[in-house]
C-alpha cells in the first residue's frame, strides 16, 4: 500500500482567497448556478448536462452541505483535462436479473448517471414494486441526498450504501492510518400528509473530508476528536487531510461507523461494482462512487396504512422537552429544508477561496464570472 497517493481533493483546497478576502460574501443561486453552468460548458458538458451538474451543485450548496457544492469544480475541472471524468456520458443498463439493475456509468459526471440510473430503479419499483440497482464506474455523484429526494419524490423508499473509491480518508476504528473512504449512506422515505420527506444522508466518517476544505478555506480549526495527524496523532488542523501523506478522519461513531463504511465498501465495492476501495483502484488519481441501493414502493411493503404509522411515531418522537440550544427535534432532512429557505432568501455564502477559485478557473477558460460572483 502506497501512502503517498495523489489527492484529487488537493485542488479544491489549494487556492488562497487573494481579492475576496477572509470574510464570507452571500451569492444569490441562480447566479451561482448560472457561473457553474458557464464553466461546465466550457469544460466541454452539453448544455443540458451543464445545467444539471450546476443545479446539483448549487442545490447542495443550498441544503447548507458547501462541501458537495460548487467547490467540487476544482476537483472536477482536472479531473476532466486528465481524461479522468467524461463528459457527455450517460448511464447504461448492463444487465437485469429479477430485481437486479446493473448500470454502468462510463466515468462520466456521477450527478447525471447516478440521476439517470435512480431513475431507471423508479421505474422498475413503480412497475414491480423493487429495483436493487448496482450503479458502478460513476465519477463523483455528489450529495447522495438528492437521489433520495428523487426517489422519495416519486413516491419510492430508497437505501443507498456508497463507496468513495479515491485516496483513502478514514481510519479503521483502532487504526492510525486511512484505510476508507467517507463512504455515504442516505435512506429516504417519502412525505406524508403529516410528515416531510426522511432524508437521512451523511458520511460514515466523523466528518466529510469536504468539510475540512471549507474549514480550512475559512481558516478555522475543526472540533475535536475527528481527526488524525499522519503521525496517528489527534489533531484540529484541516489541513491534515491535504498533505502528503496526509492525516486521517476517524470514523463516525467509533467502531460503529467503521462497520458501515466498510459495509458501504463490501455492498458498493465488492459485490456490486468490483471497484472496492483496495490500492489498485484508488491510486488512480479519480474520485469515483459506486452505489448499492434498494428502491421499493412503501405501499407494496406490506403495511397499507404505512403512512399513518410513520406519522404517528414521529409525532411520538417529537414530542419531547428540547435541549438547552435547540428549538425543537428535527427529522432528517428538516436541516437541510431550513437552509435552503435561508439561502434562497439571503444568499448563499461563500468563503474568498472558494470564489477565488470559480474566478480562476473561468478566467483559464476565457470567462469573466466575476459580476456573478460579486
Ligand atoms: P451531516 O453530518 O451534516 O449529517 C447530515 C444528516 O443528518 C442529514 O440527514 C440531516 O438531515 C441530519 N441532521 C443534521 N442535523 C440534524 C439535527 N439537528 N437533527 C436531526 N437530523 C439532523 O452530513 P455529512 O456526513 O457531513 O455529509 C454531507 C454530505 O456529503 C451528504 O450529502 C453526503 O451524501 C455527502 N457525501 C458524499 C460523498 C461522495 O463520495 N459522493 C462522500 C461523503 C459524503
Amino acid at each position: 500500500m502506497t501512502e503517498t497517493q495523489k489527492d484529487p481533493f488537493a485542488a479544491a483546497a489549494s487556492f488562497n482567497a487573494g481579492v475576496y478576502g477572509t470574510g464570507l460574501r452571500p451569492v444569490r443561486a441562480e447566479r451561482l448556478a448560472e457561473a457553474a453552468r458557464r464553466l461546465l460548458q466550457a469544460a466541454g458538458s452539453e448544455e443540458e448536462e451543464a445545467a444539471v451538474v450546476a443545479d446539483h451543485l448549487v442545490e447542495a450548496n443550498l441544503r447548507g452541505h458547501d462541501s458537495h457544492g460548487v467547490g467540487m469544480l476544482a476537483m472536477y475541472m482536472p479531473a476532466i483535462a486528465a481524461g479522468l471524468l467524461r463528459p457527455n456520458r450517460h448511464a447504461a443498463v448492463i444487465g437485469r436479473f429479477g430485481p437486479f439493475l446493473a448500470v454502468g456509468g462510463d466515468s462520466g459526471y456521477g450527478q447525471v448517471i447516478a440521476r439517470e440510473a435512480t431513475e431507471l430503479a423508479i421505474e422498475q419499483a413503480r412497475q414491480d414494486g423493487l429495483a436493487v440497482l448496482s450503479l458502478r464506474d460513476s465519477h463523483h455523484i455528489g450529495r447522495v441526498g438528492s437521489y433520495g429526494e428523487q426517489c422519495s419524490g416519486a413516491g419510492m423508499v430508497m437505501l443507498a450504501f456508497v463507496n468513495v473509491v479515491t485516496r483513502p480518508a478514514v481510519a479503521p476504528h483502532d487504526g492510525t492510518r486511512p484505510r476508507l473512504g467517507t463512504n455515504p449512506i442516505c435512506i429516504a422515505v417519502p412525505a406524508t400528509q403529516a410528515t416531510p420527506a426522511l432524508i437521512l444522508d451523511f458520511a460514515t466518517s466523523a466528518v466529510a473530508v469536504g468539510k475540512c476544505r471549507v474549514a480550512m478555506g475559512k481558516g478555522q480549526e475543526m472540533a475535536p476528536g475527528l481527526l488524525l495527524d499522519p503521525q496517528g496523532e489527534p489533531t484540529r488542523d484541516p489541513g491534515v487531510m491535504f498533505q502528503d501523506p496526509s492525516g486521517a478522519l476517524l470514523p463516525l461513531g467509533g467502531h460503529k461507523g467503521f462497520g458501515l463504511a466498510l459495509m458501504c465498501d463490501v455492498l458498493a465495492g465488492a459485490l456490486a461494482s468490483a471497484m472496492p476501495g483496495t490500492p489498485s483502484h484508488q491510486d488512480s488519481g479519480r474520485v469515483m462512487n459506486n452505489m448499492f441501493a434498494i428502491v421499493f414502493d412503501p405501499a407494496r411493503g406490506g403495511n397499507a396504512q404505512w403512512a399513518a404509522d410513520l406519522d404517528d411515531l414521529v409525532a411520538y418522537v417529537r414530542d419531547t422537552p428540547t435541549a438547552p440550544g435547540a428549538d425543537a427535534i428535527q427529522m432528517p432532512g428538516e436541516p437541510e429544508t431550513r437552509t435552503r429557505r435561508q439561502r434562497l432568501a439571503d444568499g448563499i455564502p461563500l468563503d474568498g477561496a472558494t470564489l477565488a477559485m470559480l474566478d480562476s478557473l473561468g478566467r483559464e477558460r476565457g470567462l469573466a464570472l466575476g459580476d456573478l460572483l460579486a
